[in-house]
C-alpha cells in the first residue's frame, strides 16, 4: 500500500462490501474511498464512463479492491472486473487499477492469470491458506502496472544502495527489478526455501487444484443440501444459511466450499454460537464463529445497522467474546470451511452434530412472563459444595456445619490451585481432565486438607496426601529461593500471586496423578471483612428469588446477561474466575434430565455435580410444580434465616426484609461460563 499512499496526491480507493477486514483497512491510507454495496453497484460504476465524471477520484491514482471469494460465505465474485476496468482506461490516464484478494479462493480453486489483458494489476494471497505452511503471503504484480509501486518513500536494509544520516540526509534507493525494490529488511528465507517442498508435497497429495475444486464443491453441495433440509418438529428450519441468491453450491464459478449459518430453535430464537462452538469442540469438530473479519458481509446478512454495532460495542461486545446474541439478534456467524483434506465423514459428522443437539423433537415451551416470580416458591438450599483446589473435585459441606461466606465467595472455595512447574500457569480441567479425579476434603478438626486421587497412581506414591490448613510461612518456599517467594501464576488470564509449598511429596503426588509437572499453591488470605454465617442445618434454608423487569425468559436457553452489568471493581476476585459463587437449580436439572431421557432413553440422568455449582437450590413439593429455568430471570437471591418450613402455606415475600445477621443477599452477576465442564 505504501506505493499508492506515497503517490503525489494520494489515491482514491474503492472496495467491495464482501471484502476482508484487511482490505477495508486500506481505506485509512486513501485520500478518498467508497464501499460498493453489491456487484450491481460495481458494474454500474464501471459502465458509467468516464470515471471522473460520475466519481470523485478526479484523475488521481485509483485502486479498486475485492475478494475473489468471500471469506464469509464462500461466494465467488466475478473475475471479469479487472479486464473491464482496464478496457475503460481513458487516454487521460484516469486509470483505476485492480487488486484481487485471492486468499480465500486459491485454497480450493485454481486461478488462471495467463491472459494478462484480463488479469488483475495486483493479486494477493497467503500460502498458508493453500499449504498450511509456510506463513508467507504473495503479491503478484502485472508488469505493466509495476510503476505505480515505484514512488514508495520508505526504505529498509535491502531496498537502499546508500544512506547518510546526521548532518546531511541523503539516500539512493535500489533500482533493480521490482521485487528488489520491495524487499525491505531480511527476507523470511527459511520460509521461502520451504515453499518448494510445500508445492511438491501438495502436488503429491492432491495432484491438482482442479481436483481439489471438484472434490470440495461436491462436499459443500452435500453439506448445504443436508443442512438446509433439517427441520424442527414444527417444520421450522434449524439452519439459517447465508447464501447469496446469485450463487449456487452446484456451480464452483459462483460458490466456494464454505457455508455460513446460524442456528435457531423451534421458536425461531437464535442459538448462541459460543455454545454451539463449545459443544462442537467436545465432538472434536472445529469451525470459526463470530465476525469472521468480514464486517460488510456480517452487517448485511445479520441486518446489523451501524448504530446497532456501536450499541453492541458499548454493551461490551468484542471480537471473540461470548455474549453473541444482543437485542435478540446474533452478532456473529458460524462458518464451515471444507478443504482438500475434508471428506464425507466430516460432512456427516457435522450434520449429525446439529441433529443431536439442535433439532427440537418436541416444541420448546413458549416463553411466558412469569408473574409469580416475586413470590417464594419453597426454594431451599439443598447442598453447599466447595472446590478447595480449583478445577478439582467437590467437597460437600456437611449440613451440621456453619459455613463462612465472604465477599469473595465461600470459605475455602478455590483456596488452592495447581500450577505447572514450567509455565507457572494454573492448570484447568479443560486442559487436564484428570483433575476431576482429584478429591480434596477438608478436615477442619484435624486442621488439614486431605487429597485423594481416584485413578491409578504409581506404586511409590501414597494414595492420600495431607496439607496443613495453616498458612504458617514455614510451609511455603523461602522468599529468596525460587519464584521469589511468590509465584505469579496465570489464572484465567489474570495474574495472581500465590505461595508454593516446599513439600516435595506434595508436588510429587500431583505430578504423578496428572502426569504433568505441577505443584500445589495457595492464595494469600483474601480480604475477609464482612463475614456472615450460612447455616445449613435442617430445617432447610428458605430462599427467595428477586426479579426485576421480568423479560420473557427462554426456558433452557443460555440466557442473555442482565441488562446492566454489575461493577466488579470492588469485588475481590480470586481463583474463582469472575463468579465467586455458582448456583444451579434442581428444578432446571430435573427438566434437563427429562429432556435427555426423552431424547435418548439409554443416556441416564446426569448428576448435579457435573455443573460444579457451589449452591444447589431446590424446590420442595411435587416435581410437577417445579418451575425450571426460573433463575434465568433472577437478579438477586435472598437466603433467609432458618425457620421451619410451612409447606402448606408458603409465606409471600415481604417487600424488603432487613438484612439481618442471618439473611444473606447475593447478586446474580451473570449466567455461568463454566458449563461446558
Ligand atoms: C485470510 C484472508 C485474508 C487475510 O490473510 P492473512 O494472510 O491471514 O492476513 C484476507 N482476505 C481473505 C479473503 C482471506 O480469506
Amino acid at each position: 500500500m505504501d506505493g499508492f499512499k506515497d503517490y503525489p496526491g494520494g489515491f482514491w480507493y474503492g472496495y467491495h462490501r464482501d471484502a476482508h477486514t484487511s482490505l477495508i483497512g486500506v481505506r485509512e491510507n486513501a485520500t478518498e474511498h467508497r464501499c460498493f454495496g453489491n456487484d450491481e453497484e460495481v458494474d454500474d460504476w464501471i459502465q458509467a464512463q468516464p470515471f471522473a465524471g460520475s466519481l470523485s477520484h478526479n484523475g488521481r491514482l485509483a485502486l479498486f479492491a475485492y475478494p475473489a471469494q468471500s471469506n464469509l460465505n464462500g461466494r465467488r465474485l466475478p473475475l471479469y472486473w479487472p479486464g473491464l476496468l482496464r478496457s475503460s482506461w481513458d487516454s487521460c490516464h484516469r486509470k483505476v487499477y485492480s487488486l484481487l484478494d485471492a486468499a480465500a479462493l486459491v485454497s480450493t480453486s485454481p486461478l488462471d492469470l495467463s491472459d494478462a489483458s484480463q488479469a488483475p494489476d495486483f493479486t494477493v494471497f497467503s500460502f498458508y491458506k493453500v499449504f498450511g505452511y509456510p506463513d508467507l503471503g504473495a503479491l503478484i504484480v502485472r508488469r505493466d502496472s509495476s510503476h505505480t509501486l515505484s514512488r514508495r518513500k520508505y526504505f529498509g536494509g535491502g531496498t537502499v544502495e546508500m544512506v547518510t544520516c546526521m548532518s546531511e540526509n541523503w539516500h539512493i534507493k535500489k533500482q533493480g527489478s521490482l521485487h528488489e525494490q520491495l524487499e525491505d529488511g531480511t527476507l523470511p528465507f527459511h520460509s521461502i526455501i520451504t515453499l518448494g517442498s510445500a508445492f511438491d508435497v501438495h502436488e503429491k497429495l492432491f495432484r491438482s487444484h482442479d481436483r481439489i475444486s471438484s472434490h470440495t464443491s461436491f462436499l459443500a453441495s452435500r453439506l448445504y443440501r443436508d443442512l438446509s433440509s433439517l427441520r424442527h418438529v414444527n417444520g421450522l428450519p434449524v439452519c439459517t444459511i447465508y447464501k447469496d441468491p446469485s450463487s449456487s453450491y452446484e456451480d464452483s464459478l459462483t460458490q466456494g466450499p464454505i457455508i455460513a449459518l446460524n442456528l435457531r430453535n423451534s421458536n425461531g430464537r437464535w442459538i448462541s454460537n459460543a455454545e454451539v462452538e463449545k459443544l462442537a469442540a467436545i465432538k472434536n469438530i472445529q469451525f470459526r464463529t463470530g465476525g469472521l473479519c468480514n464486517p460488510g458481509g456480517v452487517a448485511s446478512f445479520l441486518h446489523l445497522a451501524p448504530w446497532e454495532m456501536k450499541r453492541n460495542f458499548s454493551a461490551g461486545q468484542r471480537c471473540g467474546n461470548e455474549d453473541d446474541i444482543l437485542g435478540g439478534k446474533p452478532t456473529g456467524i458460524i462458518r464451515l470451511s471444507l478443504g482438500a483434506m475434508s471428506n464425507m465423514q466430516d460432512v456427516a459428522a457435522f450434520v449429525q452434530f446439529v441433529e443431536e443437539f439442535f433439532v427440537d423433537r418436541q416444541r420448546c415451551p413458549e416463553p411466558t412472563v412469569n408473574v409469580s416470580s416475586s413470590v417464594i416458591r419453597n426454594l431451599y438450599v439443598e447442598s453447599l459444595n466447595i472446590y478447595p483446589i480449583k478445577s478439582c473435585g467437590a467437597w460437600q459441606v456437611p449440613s451440621s456445619l456453619d459455613w463462612d461466606l465472604r465477599p469473595e465467595g465461600l470459605a475455602w472455595d478455590r483456596e488452592w490451585c495447581l500450577v505447572h512447574q514450567g509455565t507457572q500457569a494454573a492448570l484447568s480441567q479443560k486442559r487436564v481432565p484428570r483433575m476431576a479425579l482429584i478429591h480434596p476434603s477438608l478436615d477442619l478438626e484435624g486442621g488439614v486438607l486431605r487429597v485423594r486421587y481416584a485413578g491409578q497412581l504409581p506404586s511409590l506414591v501414597p494414595d492420600e496426601i495431607v496439607v496443613p490448613l495453616s498458612d504458617d510461612p514455614s510451609f511455603f518456599q523461602d522468599p529468596t529461593v525460587q519464584f521469589s517467594g511468590m509465584c505469579s501464576s496465570r489464572v484465567c488470564g489474570d495474574f495472581v500471586s500465590a505461595y508454593a509449598y516446599t513439600s516435595s511429596q506434595t508436588a510429587a503426588f500431583f505430578t504423578a496423578a496428572l502426569s504433568t509437572p505441577c505443584t500445589l499453591v495457595r492464595l494469600p488470605p483474601g480480604p475477609s471483612s464482612r463475614r456472615s454465617k450460612l447455616h445449613l442445618q435442617h430445617p432447610r434454608h428458605r430462599t427467595q428469588p428477586v426479579t426485576s423487569s421480568p423479560e420473557p425468559p427462554i426456558p433452557g436457553a443460555f440466557p442473555t446477561p442482565p441488562p446492566s452489568p454489575p461493577t466488579l471493581d470492588e469485588t475481590p476476585i480470586l481463583l474463582s474466575n469472575e463468579s465467586p459463587i455458582l448456583t444451579i437449580s434442581r428444578s432446571s436439572l430435573n427438566h434437563l434430565n427429562q429432556t435427555i431421557t426423552q431424547r435418548s432413553p439409554h443416556a441416564g440422568p446426569i448428576p448435579a455435580s457435573v455443573f460444579r455449582a457451589n449452591i444447589i437450590l431446590a424446590q420442595s413439593g411435587p416435581e410437577s410444580d417445579e418451575i425450571p429455568y426460573d433463575e434465568d430471570s433472577w437478579t438477586a437471591l435472598r437466603i433467609l434465616p432458618n425457620k421451619p418450613l410451612d409447606s402448606e402455606n408458603p409465606t409471600p415475600l415481604t417487600p424488603t426484609p432487613a438484612l439481618s445477621a442471618h439473611t444473606i443477599e447475593l447478586d446474580v452477576l451473570a449466567p455461568c461460563r463454566r458449563c461446558q465442564m
